[in-house]
């Protein structure tokens, strides 16, 4: 086998890979999708269940209309056309962790189908990566392998998570590299975040990825034989075990040999992925539809309603800022990283005099010492509305940017917002004193005779030079406004 760096090389150029992507998303209800059972992260094993979601014999599945709701939301957001009528469907499979000996599911008629996510590709294009569909389902229970003083051989099973609602998103083979994949995962669970309806916590299990892979020489039509991945962690994970699947099929092919169909792991410890079992054909799982369930129908009415309360998605919030504000894609896309960010950076855009002064200093002041503290905008001492005071004070010349960031320092040492430090240090003076100012600024002046030859050779930059020498010599006190006004009188 030759070593992945050659491979990835080569690869390339003759084999094209064909990615199409699984994801289960949580939803944030409060009580499971066909009981009442609470959905809580953590509780105490098998305390969070009762004869619907154990599978007792006679006990009828109850749909939670709140779940319906948040899944057509997510379906909407991810620009799905929502199916009128869908239908349940039981998927058989026998496994200890699922009591009823099927999972409750919907598989020919799903609830949405035709979305699509725009995902960044080639410098400044965009591609559409298509959705299949958005389904309903129950989640299984957990088989817990370890933490057992038995162990070794005995499997515990807690139920809590049996029953727990879930939307899974399939998305078209449609991605065509590892970058793309991380791309559209990112968009996904930004998109999900806006609308409010799973954390998408990836550590609880909130979200869950799985990848289909093949590779295909470039040119053909056909797939290539997939082989997918399950339970990846991270999307970092999931690119780097794609960029190992790829090479790896590569090689086999390269190699004379055959690519099985199966589902494989992936070890992050080694950067692998293992062969785990075959994979199963939807036939094996005898799908049929639910007896217990009648069809859901999510009428005109019910998704304008549902409609009605969509946000405003992250992508268009973007263009929207860039507009409104007048700052860069650059600065959009920085400032709308959470929606509460962005909320919180709107809030103060409009309160501020100078919008792109205050996404300068929420990028360049604040999230540095954030970062700093390893603490979130949520807890950050200072709030957005002391972040536009600050900016205005410093767009009026009240404050030099020096005193900005050490009252942002001190802001971060006290554990206070902007204003509250703004008053204890006595509303620092600056240095209006312009005799003292004037007398510095003629030393300057004779200090630097050659930039005050270019400046009125016609050189206007070198006021900025001039300002930084005053600014320096002032320790920072004076107020550029001032300083601005002198130097220019003074240049002619
Ligand atoms: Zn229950």
């Amino acid at each position: 086998m030759s070593s992945r760096a050659e491979i990835s090389v080569s690869a390339p150029s003759r084999f094209e890979p064909v990615i199409g992507l699984e994801v289960h998303v949580q939803l944030l209800t409060a009580t499971k999708i066909f009981c009442s059972c609470s959905t809580r992260f953590g509780a105490p094993p098998n305390t969070n269940v009762c004869p619907v979601c154990l599978g007792m014999p006679g006990a009828l599945p109850v749909l939670n209309r709140k779940v319906v709701e948040f899944a057509t939301l997510a379906a909407l957001a991810l620009n799905c056309r929502i199916n009128e009528t869908s239908i349940f469907a039981r998927k058989n499979y026998f496994y200890p962790d699922l009591p009823k000996g099927y999972q409750i599911s919907q598989y020919d008629r799903p609830l949405a189908e035709h979305g699509f996510i725009e995902v960044p590709s080639g410098g400044s294009g965009r591609k559409k990566i298509g959705i299949t569909r958005v389904h309903l389902e129950e989640d299984a229970g957990k088989s817990l392998h370890e933490g057992f003083s038995d162990s070794d051989e005995k499997t515990a099973i807690d139920l809590n998570r049996t029953g727990v609602p879930l939307i899974e998103i399939v998305s078209e083979p449609e991605i065509s590299t590892p970058d793309e994949a991380y791309e559209y995962l990112t968009r996904l669970k930004e998109i999900i975040l806006y609308t409010g309806v799973s954390d998408c916590n990836m550590e609880e299990g909130s979200l869950r990825c799985d990848a289909n892979v093949s590779v295909r020489p470039r040119g053909q039509k056909e797939f290539g034989t997939k082989t997918e991945i399950k339970n990846v962690n991270s999307f970092r994970f999931i690119r780097e075990a794609l960029e190992y699947e790829i090479a790896r099929q590569v090689d086999v092919i390269d190699s004379g040999g055959t690519i099985t169909q199966e589902t494989r792991l992936y070890n992050a410890n080694e950067g692998k992925t293992y062969g785990m079992r075959s994979k199963e054909q939807a036939h094996d799982y005898r799908y049929f539809p639910e007896p217990d369930l009648l069809p859901l129908v999510v009428d005109e009415k019910w998704r304008t309603e549902i409609a009605r309360t969509l946000p405003e998605l992250p992508e268009a919030r973007r263009e929207r800022m860039v507009k409104d504000y007048g700052i860069t894609e650059y600065d959009a896309q920085v400032l709308t990283f959470s929606k509460s960010l962005a909320d919180q950076f709107e809030e103060a855009a409009r309160a501020a005099k100078n919008p792109k002064r205050v996404a300068n200093l929420v990028q360049g002041e604040l999230m540095g010492r954030l970062k700093a503290k390893g603490i979130q905008i949520e807890q950050s001492p200072i709030s957005m509305r002391g972040v536009a005071a600050s900016a205005d004070l410093v767009e009026s010349g009240t404050i030099s940017g020096k005193m900005l960031k050490d009252l942002y320092d001190l802001s971060f040492e006290r554990g206070k917002d902007f204003p509250a430090v703004y008053d204890e240090e006595g509303r620092p003076q600056q240095s209006t004193d312009t005799s003292a100012l004037e007398k510095m600024i003629d030393d300057i002046l004779a200090a630097n005779p050659k930039q005050v030859e270019q400046y009125r050779a016609g050189k206007k930059t070198m006021l900025g030079f001039f300002v930084g020498q005053v600014m320096k010599a002032s320790k920072g006190q004076a107020s550029p406004q001032i300083v601005n006004e002198l130097l220019t009188k003074k240049l002619g």
